[in-house]
């Protein structure tokens, strides 16, 4: 419902995947909306702490053309003109977008159909292929869509949870305060597989560190074990799968339980009994997360995970399921557009002749893209060597964190037009833009986001838009209207947006697709401002919402079949070696949030991890003469960065770890990014950021 005026606003916090809904307001502790049903009026020290977030003192507040402060009429047609000018000159593929798991649902949309749709180029990539493309390539492969079967919900109704390459205790605190919760009123157990002794790790009742990259061995293990126990569900894999015995061949080739132990350099004991409870237990979740699909082999660790879970048929039912946790607000929302270079729009495929004629259709687009885009690490390799000539880079920092971020540094610093929309003033990568954006933020912009549970939540605004500052659909719009398609983009608002996004969902969708809302393409703008949090799909003539997906057995593939996908377990894509004896490894902190441009205003929230931390063990830090508390240089053969060091246990020897937040706006020679391979997966193209050979030196 409406708020009165000077009441607090029913929104959703803009940190992770979790999407908890918090009352907005000017007040300095954020409260938690307990209306919300993800968090019902919990929230986490981030989220606590929005209101502390909302100064303007560090705000980027007008636009600056060459340095220049300008105003928005010019700053756009300078932007439009380049872009213009370019397209001509070289082709639609001469330019580029690289957006963010930040932008609302609505801006994603725009930003989309103008580059696919109008400017005719797939070059339109989202820092969200660094955070769960893995995952999203592992959903196809496995059930012909990107669907998340699972909701919050079946973490309240588990027996057993798994974490896999998952610290939810920390980026995704609320989500595993209800795995705790679970644990204290039904006695579900949690199970932990991570190198590092997390916090999570120390609240599990089982915690497995098993050695980097070794996941597929693991699952691999699980299956057959399942399979040698008598768990295989032969019904449901008749009915319901294909390539369960080419799986099972895989997974029996990667050997025995003490084989899998010694690949995965976990006692054996610990191995018997994870698998004696996951085959023992029918109501499992395996919560998988950037651990998983950072990886050169993330889409068949996610597709490992999932065999185990087709195989005994527990998907799609209460307390049961193989469920990705997302990193960004965002990214399942961009996920729906199609804000992956490799994806059309609403779920639909590049691949697929019928599926492009349907969105040229619906957009009376002029010149849709007839194949994928440049992903996110090509991307900025093509601006490096000159293909990509003008790029437009919205709410992210990939000078920052982007892997070999000194290249992607050089190739920013030599693009002839870079533009950067941002709230900020400062960013590593603002530092070359030719033009400047000021983008609304949050507590200003409206709009819609979708959490890890395909739940769409409102975000809305409660603060005027300050400066010049403008929502991304809006200066995205305005661009596309001087290229010449102002029909196509005259939007009022968010809302018009809405309806056109969940229109093309529904559009000519004759059961194909999941991913249809077109239950809401009708929706009227009041209706729009009051939108209750629902999970998709929202098919057409409902307004209610779909909890879990994939409970009948049917799943979106030609032949309703859902695959097992036969993996193999493969070493990272660069060892260790005699130079680079140590694996880096990469992550969040408690109370950061990615390149700290928000966490990083709040002195309380710095407090907790003020520095860099380097995390060394014992008997790496003896080996290579680095001290506690003392400064440590980390060397790969892609660059350089510092960390204090900090000795502890719950690190593997041969292996260290360093927070990927800061960036040169706040400590200069600490970007992890700089530091991190560029390796990819080669399904997903999601880069190896949990695995770079370095050195570590006191420096
Ligand atoms: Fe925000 Fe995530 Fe914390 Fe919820 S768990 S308050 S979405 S940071």
């Amino acid at each position: 419902a409406h708020a009165a005026p000077g009441d607090p606003v029913r929104t959703t916090c803009p940190y992770c995947g979790t999407g908890c809904g918090v009352l907005g307001g000017p007040a300095v502790a954020t409260p938690g909306d307990t209306d919300h049903p993800t968090n019902f009026g919990r929230v986490c020290a981030k989220g606590s702490a929005l209101g502390e977030t909302l100064g303007l003192e560090n705000r980027l507040l007008h636009p600056a053309v060459d340095g220049v402060r300008t105003d928005m009429a010019r700053a756009l047609d300078r932007v439009a003109s380049r872009f213009a000018e370019t397209i001509v000159e070289h082709g639609p593929d001469s330019v580029a977008f690289y957006v963010s798991g930040q932008l609302l649902t609505e801006d994603y949309y725009v930003a989309n159909k103008l580059m696919k749709g109008f400017i005719g180029s797939g070059n339109i990539d989202t820092n969200s292929r660094l955070c769960m493309s893995s995952s999203v390539a592992g959903h196809k492969r496995a059930f012909g869509e990107d669907l998340v079967p699972c909701c919050y919900e079946d973490l309240d109704e588990a027996d057993l949870i798994v974490l896999v390459g998952s610290n939810a205790a920390w980026c995704h605190p609320i989500l595993f305060r209800r795995m705790v919760d679970a644990r204290a009123r039904r006695g579900t157990r949690i199970i932990c597989v991570d190198p590092r002794r997390t916090a999570s790790a120390a609240d599990a009742d089982l915690f497995l560190g098993l050695k980097p990259g070794t996941d597929v061995a693991l699952f691999n293990g699980l299956l057959a074990f399942l399979a040698r126990d008598g768990k295989v569900d032969e019904g449901f894999v008749a009915a319901s799968t294909a390539g369960f015995s080419e799986a099972l061949d895989a997974a029996w080739k990667d050997g025995d339980v003490a084989s899998v132990a010694a690949i995965c350099d976990v006692a054996l004991d610990d191995i018997e009994a994870f698998y004696r409870a996951f085959a023992d237990t029918e109501r499992v979740v395996t919560v998988y997360s950037q651990g998983v699909n950072q990886s050169s082999r993330g889409t068949d660790k996610v597709n490992a995970i999932i065999n185990c879970h087709l195989a005994t048929g527990r998907i799609g039912r209460a307390g049961m399921g193989p469920f990705s946790f997302t990193g960004q607000p965002n990214a399942m929302g961009g996920r729906e557009v199609g804000g992956l270079a490799n994806q059309l729009a609403a779920h639909m495929a590049f691949e697929n002749p019928d599926d492009r004629d349907r969105v040229r259709r619906f957009w009376n687009a002029p010149r849709l893209a007839t194949g994928k885009g440049l992903n996110a690490v090509e991307m900025f390799e093509a601006v490096g060597a000159g293909r990509i000539k003008a790029l437009w880079v919205m709410g992210t920092n990939p000078a920052a964190s982007m892997p070999d971020a000194n290249r992607v540094r050089a190739a920013l610093r030599a693009c002839p037009f870079l533009v950067v929309s941002d709230c900020v003033p400062d960013t590593d990568t603002l530092r070359h833009a030719h033009v400047a954006l000021p983008a609304a933020a949050w507590g200003e912009k409206d709009g819609t986001v979708t959490n890890s549970e395909r739940r769409i939540s409102r975000q809305r605004a409660f603060m005027p838009l300050p400066g010049e500052a403008k929502p991304d659909w809006w200066m995205i719009s305005e661009v596309a209207r001087r290229l010449g398609h102002a029909e196509a983009f005259a939007y009022r608002g968010p809302a018009d947006i809405f309806r056109e996004h969940a229109a093309l969902s529904a559009f000519e969708n004759t059961g194909g697709r999941v991913f249809d809302i077109g239950g809401l393409a009708d929706i009227a703008d009041a209706g729009y401002e009051a939108l209750r949090p629902v999970q998709w799909p929202v098919v057409s003539g409902a307004r209610h919402g779909t909890p879990r997906l994939l409970g009948d057995g049917r799943f979106p593939t030609a032949d309703g079949r859902a695959r097992l996908v036969p993996v193999r377990q493969q070493a990272p894509a660069n060892p260790v070696s005699h130079d680079q004896p140590v694996m880096l490894n990469t992550g969040r902190v408690r109370d950061q949030w990615h390149t700290m441009t928000r966490t990083g205003e709040v002195p309380r929230l710095m407090s907790a991890t003020a520095e860099p931390v380097l995390d060394v063990s014992p008997a790496d830090a003896a080996m290579f003469g680095v001290t506690e508390g003392g400064l440590a240089e980390v060397r790969s053969l892609w660059g350089r960065a510092l960390g204090r060091v900090r000795i502890t246990d719950q690190q593997r020897t041969g292996e260290v770890f360093l927070p990927m937040h800061w960036t040169d706006a706040f400590a200069s020679r600490a970007s992890a990014g700089r530091v991190c391979n560029p390796a990819c997966d080669p399904v997903s193209g999601q880069p190896e950021l949990k695995h770079t050979p370095a050195a570590i030196a006191p420096f």
